[in-house]
């Protein structure tokens, strides 16, 4: 008899923390999944030469404790902040983000269209479940108008952002958005986000059943994959007009691929030309 293959993300993660704490159900583990078949498909055996930067969160636990690798995982929206400091200081090394919408795009809001407009060479994974899942299923900058949350027990009076358009806008090279329900087009997102120079971001859009399905109504994480496979895809010369999402009106593939210069070698460019 054959010993199975062991699963393809095994070699990058930490034996100590798994099984892992994420609620059964959760998008968290395909995102995980999706990011390392990336780091694979690119030839790494390992992670040597990565740095994973994180917030606070469920996305934020993905890279720490998860991977086998050197990480940091920071106080809440400050993950982008803290990657900004390592990238400069050590311009070598792949840094990525990888955590929530809680932290990356409501509390760390202003960090990250800053990190896009100055086009800083990271790449940002962001898991995009629509509220603050691990601190209690509080309303974000993501949730729905309309959505009931901890924190809008009679629905959501505000409007959310679209956040693969809104950091389009702010500059980055490369912006994606696929789902838990794509895993293969995400990976191939996450391995192009890899390999551009200036600021990548690939938004997740993922199912967290445990705080925001059951309040929100949406149900168990087969109702979360169901939403997402019915979502329109773009065609690639879609015109990126800012809407305001909605359930079914939000949608997937990649809305910039360009190739502008970098913040590191816009830095490089501009010390070599400080006069003696
Ligand atoms: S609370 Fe939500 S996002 Fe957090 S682990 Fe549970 S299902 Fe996943």
């Amino acid at each position: 008899m054959t010993t199975p293959a062991p699963h393809i993300s095994i070699p990058y993660l930490r034996e100590e923390a798994l099984p892992s704490p994420f609620c059964p159900g959760c998008g968290n583990g395909t995102i995980t999944n999706s990011f390392l078949k990336a780091v694979r498909d690119l030839g790494h055996e390992d992670l040597s030469g990565f740095a994973f930067v994180s917030g606070i969160g469920c996305g934020a636990w993905i890279p720490s404790p998860h991977f086998k690798a050197d990480t940091l995982h920071t106080t809440h929206g400050r993950a982008i902040a803290f990657a900004t400091g390592l990238k400069m200081a050590r311009p070598e090394l792949k840094v990525v983000v990888i955590s929530g919408d809680g932290d990356l795009s409501t509390i760390g809001g202003n960090h990250l269209i800053h990190a896009a407009r100055r086009n800083i060479d990271m790449t940002v994974i962001l898991s995009n479940n629509y509220n603050y899942g691990m601190t209690g299923g509080q309303v974000s900058a993501t949730t729905f108008t309309g959505d009931t949350t901890a924190t809008t027990p009679y629905g959501n009076p505000e409007r959310p952002f679209d956040i693969a358009r809104l950091v389009a806008a702010a500059g980055a090279n490369y912006v994606a958005r696929w789902t838990t329900a794509h895993p293969n087009q995400a990976a191939r997102a996450m391995k192009t986000a890899l390999q551009r120079k200036g600021f990548s971001f690939v938004e997740m859009l993922s199912q967290c059943p445990t705080a925001y399905g059951r309040r929100a109504k949406i149900g168990n994480a087969q109702k979360f994959l169901e939403w997402f496979k019915a979502l329109p895809v773009r065609k690639p010369d879609d015109p990126l007009t800012y809407t305001v999402p909605t359930h079914d009106g939000i949608d997937l593939g990649v809305f910039v691929d360009r190739e502008e210069i970098g913040f590191v070698e816009s830095m490089q460019n501009m010390v070599r030309n400080i006069p003696e």
